[in-house]
């Protein structure tokens, strides 16, 4: 038997207010009419896609990404929203969130959507930015002068798109990373290696397997980034782009299992049953992985099975489904990945280089399109399906 909160007004608070909070809090609201929903918000203003941020809004003048939620739809909804003060506390046994400004919310579940931040080791070194709002963009776009050298410090997905925006804006830009690939965290070799050249070719200096440290410059506002090998570059702009970092530390000291993120099982419930997680703050133990996943969509999907969930007895909770989806935009190229891909899966190339197969144990882990979005429908049923079929259905797409 599923059920709620033994309560005729089940107060269901959601701390984050952007994409996962966002999409839980109004569903919470609408599938549950006699329930109190409250989403508590650090960001005034969260509601936007911050997708964007490195794509087109970073290209765009003026950076206006776009909204995927407005405050109209939240009232609309039924959703009493608190933004403005992050929550600083949770105590799980008396069931009560606290906000930076004393303010105190008790609820009888709560959903942990407070996503992560770029991480930036170099945090004290003025001059040396990240890219995570659209504030950043814009004070990154203002920089962003014909002939500024530009280094951007971590060649994963975040770091080369700013790469493809410099370059469009006439800069000169130089890509550092430690690891000796790039995208060398996400997937396998051959389709960094894809990516690389399409960068190189459109003159993005890549600097790979070499340690960095990013010092302050004595000319203001600048910074020079050291390799290990003894060169100092010097830069107009340095972009920190080496990961991200989950906004979780608020909840340490708590009963909550935290490890990178916040563990929890795949109904998305953490170690109190009273709190779920979604979105970037959510470490998935399953059966035979952990899953830890930075995407739209995946926050989007953990929301709904979390927002679902909380209604409900924890015998009657359901396992999120996640496909995994991700993309990137680079020189009027996409790049999008269906499924989970790891960098040390097996790897094959088909349609002319157009769709790659990651897989494990000679099962289809994920698919890499590029430019080939008229593929997407295929690919994802392909998912989960023995290699050998694959070959098959796409060894003839042009
Ligand atoms: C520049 C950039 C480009 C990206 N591009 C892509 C892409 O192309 N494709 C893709 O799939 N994904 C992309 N991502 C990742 C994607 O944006 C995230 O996976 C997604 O935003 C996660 O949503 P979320 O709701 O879990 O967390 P977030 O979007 O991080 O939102 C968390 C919210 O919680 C708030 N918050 C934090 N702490 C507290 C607190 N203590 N109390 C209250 N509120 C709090 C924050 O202010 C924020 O509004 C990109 C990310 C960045 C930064």
């Amino acid at each position: 038997m599923t059920g709620g909160p033994n309560r005729r007004h089940p107060r269901y608070l959601v701390v984050g207010s952007s994409y996962a909070g966002t999409r839980a809090a109004i569903q919470l609201a609408r599938e549950n009419p006699d329930a109190d929903v409250t989403i508590v918000g650090g960001d005034l203003d969260g509601h936007y896609d911050r997708t964007e941020v490195s794509k087109g809004a970073l290209a765009a003048e003026p950076v206006v990404p776009r909204r995927f939620v407005r405050a109209e739809d939240l009232a609309a909804a039924g959703v009493r929203a608190a933004l403005g003060h992050p929550a600083v506390r949770i105590d799980p046994h008396s069931h009560v969130v606290t906000d930076a400004a004393g303010q105190h919310y008790p609820y009888d579940r709560a959903l942990i959507a407070t996503g992560s931040v770029p991480a930036n080791p170099w945090s004290a070194v003025a001059g040396a930015r990240v890219l995570h709002s659209a504030a950043d963009a814009a004070g990154l776009q203002s920089l962003l002068q014909p002939g500024a050298r530009v280094v951007i410090v971590g060649a994963g997905l975040i770091g080369l798109e700013v790469a493809a925006a410099a370059r469009a804006r006439d800069c000169e830009v130089t890509a550092v990373d430690e690891a000796d690939g790039v995208l060398a965290g996400h997937l396998p070799r051959p389709v960094g290696q894809l990516v690389r050249t399409v960068h190189a070719t459109n003159e993005v200096r890549f600097i790979l397997n070499t340690a960095t440290e990013v010092n302050a410059s004595a000319s203001g506002g600048r910074t020079s980034v050291s390799l290990a090998g003894g060169e100092l570059i010097q830069a107009d702009v340095t972009v920190i782009a080496v990961g991200m970092r989950p906004n979780v530390d608020w909840l340490r000291g708590t009963a909550l299992e935290i490890d990178r993120c916040l563990v929890c099982d795949m109904s998305l419930t953490t170690s109190n049953e009273d709190v779920l997680v979604a979105g970037d703050a959510a470490q998935i133990r399953g059966a035979t992985s952990t899953l830890m996943l930075e995407h739209v969509t995946a926050a989007t999907e953990t929301a709904q099975t979390a927002a679902t969930n909380m209604t409900r007895h924890r015998a009657d909770r359901t396992n999120t489904h996640i496909t995994g989806f991700f993309w990137s935009d680079f020189y009027g190229h996409r790049l999008q990945v269906l499924g989970a891909p790891t960098p040390a899966d097996d790897f094959c190339w088909l349609a002319r280089n157009r769709v790659g197969f990651c897989s494990r144990a000679g099962v289809c882990t994920a698919v890499v399109l590029v430019d080939a979005a008229d593929k997407i429908r295929e690919a994802r049923s392909q998912l989960g399906q023995p290699i050998a079929h694959l070959h098959h259905t796409f060894q003839g797409a042009s």
